[in-house]
């Protein structure tokens, strides 16, 4: 859909966390590969996010970033339909970042649900630092550069966009659009239409967010040590299988479970199919199947799932310089779109590039 003038534009970046696992699949990538049949889509590796938690070593950031990559395209992302790009190769974020933080009041910032929740729960790194605080102004920043209409997102990130949407309304007020006889997404082509402000308000596109728990039954996560990755080999994804928790109450082989409270369960109702999943519930219910049975079916279909992206990664692992190729080529795209939106910013706050007194 790249190219096309109808497509609404999606954006939505992921932090480099290095090999993606399955709740990065189905939370977020998974999502993406449908939306690039119907979106003009940006998606971005947000290495400026990561430092605002993991500052203080940024020894892994670069291979991280590949490795995200290598997994975008294993997943499906298709450079022909999707620009893909690493934030910091696009200074101008930096730039829209700090101009936001002139006009951003600090309370909109302080108000942010996830800041307070994750003030609270990281207390391994000391997290009071100026970028913390303003990471949803380099958020806002991301979005608003490429106009996006849409930012795909879970329940949790809405307040994030509402505030992409407080400051873009903020600019546009302060910023009223000088000269606007060009419109941004045609480069170069006048329009009949002159919009009077530079940025839209973006919409949030609510993703379904199946819940997906970890090899431990809690959410999946990195930080848990609970995860299966894209990468997982088959022997080693049928091993952490095996040792998944599951319903508490099936002590013994003959005690029935609940498929509704056992991370097994959920991990069927999202990858397996439905005979399989009619089987799990009358099976577990009556003691019918054993556990070890059930999750060789879940590990089956987890296997079926991976297995066409491990071979789509195979090519690009064997030519690594061909992913970053994508990534450079992506940002380049990426750039162009940049500028132009930063030449329209710099021109509505008066502080365009011309000599002063040019036209007199
Ligand atoms: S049979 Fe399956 S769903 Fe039931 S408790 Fe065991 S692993 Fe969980």
């Amino acid at each position: 859909m790249t190219g096309s003038v109808q497509a609404k534009r999606v954006l939505s970046g992921m932090r480099p966390t290095g090999k993606l696992h399955l709740g990065n699949y189905v939370g977020a990538l998974g999502n993406w590969v449908g939306m690039q049949d119907h979106y003009n889509c940006f998606f971005f590796i947000a290495d400026w996010h990561a430092l605002t938690t993991d500052y203080a070593d940024t020894s892994r950031l670069k291979e991280n970033c590949a490795e995200v990559m290598l997994d975008w395209l294993a997943a499906g992302l298709d450079p022909e339909r999707s620009t893909m790009f690493i934030q910091s190769h696009i200074p101008q974020h930096a730039e829209l970042y700090l101009l936001f933080s002139m006009i951003t009041p600090l309370g909109w910032l302080e108000r942010v649900p996830t800041y307070k929740e994750q003030r609270e729960n990281i207390t391994e790194k000391d997290l009071g630092m100026h970028g913390f605080l303003g990471y949803p102004v380099l958020q806002a920043a991301d979005i608003l550069m490429y106009k996006a209409d849409f930012v795909p997102v879970g329940e949790d990130q809405v307040p994030h966009v509402e505030l992409t949407r407080e400051i873009a309304r903020r600019f546009n007020q302060f910023y009223p659009r000088k000269n606007h006889g060009r419109s941004p997404r045609d480069s170069g082509r006048e329009v009949a239409e002159e919009v009077p402000f530079v940025f839209p308000e973006p919409q949030p596109l609510l993703t379904p967010s199946a819940k997906l728990p970890g090899t431990d039954g809690r959410k999946m996560s990195k930080s848990y040590g609970n995860t299966i990755l894209l990468t997982d080999p088959e022997p080693l994804l049928r091993q952490k299988l095996k040792t998944m928790v599951t319903d508490p109450a099936r002590v013994r082989r003959t005690d029935p479970g609940n498929p509704d409270v056992c991370p097994v369960g959920d991990l069927h109702k999202i990858f397996s199919e439905a005979r399989i999943n009619a089987q799990v519930n009358a099976g577990c219910r009556s003691a019918g199947i054993g556990c070890i049975e059930c999750k060789s079916w879940a590990a089956d279909a987890l296997v079926s799932i991976l297995n066409p992206l491990q071979e789509r990664r195979k090519k690009y692992e064997h030519n690594p310089r061909l992913a970053w190729d994508i990534l450079e080529q992506g940002s380049a795209r990426a750039s162009r779109v940049a500028e132009e939106t930063m030449a329209e910013v710099r021109q509505a706050m008066q502080m365009s590039r011309d000599f002063p007194c040019a036209g007199r």
